[in-house]
């Protein structure tokens, strides 16, 4: 069946409309997903605002969104494993798993990788805020229909921290510190906790998303609108054996390679902006770091997914407003007022 859909859609420059898309035959080998719950991610928002994040730029209308869970509503040829009534979060990657970094089990580093609502290739992959929108097969993880959309969804979110903490080794009986109290940050600190941190300290320059870290279970949290003097301080009593760069400033990478201990790793999970940007570089050399990346994930979206079920992570502990599809554009500048928001969920209605 053709069908259409209403998406949120970046035109420009905080220029965000809920526009009718037609949506044609369903492909082979696809289900078509009713909406069910959408996260506003930290990358959504820097979309919004620039009509960019990091080195992707929008250069035709993009539907954002790549948080999502919905209802199957139709399933075309070819398709097992999945019926129509599913319940499913869906994973916005979509891999070749046949290109030499899929065969090695990188699948997040796939040459060929089409990713929903990203602007990294031409033309951009569209998003999922959007009342239907079409995924393959193997995006689909089928969840528990007790289960929220809005749970559901931040599977992804949740797959990101998994996938950091991995790439940050061994994390058992560590001391964690993290700059940026989003909702990365405060994810990566429970995921952190999870694989067996014996402390973890945060580290914001804003109020009201650290005294959120201090409620979710962070033992440490450090203010550092006013300078960086209580960094110091909590560097001098305690030895930090892996910093998690969730900012995504220059400031925080500096900071994350001050604050490490000698021989430490820092993992760079924040969105840096594109080109050349002033860093303690030699500091990695004479302190011997392990300087990681850590992009998006792999196989850890799966796992996420249990996790939820499981109750083994509380996803629900982040969200701060739920705000129905339709009113996306207003939805978003609640988001973008981190006095109020942590995380904000759009939902079908
Ligand atoms: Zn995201
Ligand atoms: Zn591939």
């Amino acid at each position: 069946m053709t069908a259409s859909a209403f998406a949120a859609t970046l035109y420009g420059p905080e220029d965000l409309r809920m526009v009718e898309r037609p949506l044609g035959l369903l492909d082979p080998g696809m289900v078509r997903v009713r909406f069910g719950a959408g996260g506003i991610c930290g990358s959504d928002m820097h979309y919004y605002r620039h009509a960019r994040t990091g080195d992707f730029v929008v250069t035709s209308p993009l539907v954002l969104g790549h948080e999502v869970a919905g209802e199957i509503v139709e399933i075309g040829s070819g398709v097992t494993g999945l019926a129509a009534g599913d319940h499913v979060a869906v994973n916005p990657s979509r891999w070749c798993g046949t290109c030499v970094r899929c065969r090695e089990g990188r699948e997040n580093l796939c040459e060929n990788i089409y990713f929903m609502g990203s602007a990294s290739k031409t033309p951009h992959m569209q998003g999922g805020f959007a009342s239907l929108f079409d995924a393959t097969a193997a995006q689909c993880v089928k969840v528990p229909k007790e289960l929220s959309f809005a749970a559901a969804a931040l599977a992804e979110p949740l797959a990101v921290c998994l996938h950091a903490v991995a790439r940050a080794g061994e994390m058992d009986g560590r001391r964690a510190i993290l700059f940026g109290a989003g909702p990365i940050g405060l994810l990566t600190m429970l995921c952190a906790k999870l694989a067996g941190a014996s402390e973890v300290a945060v580290v914001d320059i804003a109020a009201a998303p650290l005294a959120f870290a201090e409620r979710l279970g962070a033992d440490h949290v450090v203010d550092v609108s006013g300078g960086d003097e209580g960094l110091r301080d909590l560097s001098a009593r305690r030895s930090f054996d892996v910093a998690f760069e969730v900012s995504g400033t220059p400031a925080g990478l500096a900071s994350a390679i001050a604050g490490v201990r000698r021989g430490g790793t820092v993992v760079q999970i924040g969105n840096l902006a594109g080109g050349m940007l002033p860093v303690p570089a030699n500091a990695v050399m004479s302190k011997e770091l392990d300087l990681k990346g850590s992009f998006r994930f792999g196989a850890e979206y799966a796992r996420a997914v249990s996790l939820i079920v499981s109750g083994g992570v509380d996803v629900m502990k982040l969200v701060t407003a739920e705000r129905p599809l339709a009113d996306a554009p207003e939805a978003f500048l609640l988001a973008l007022d981190r006095s109020r928001s942590v995380k904000v969920v759009l939902t079908a209605s």
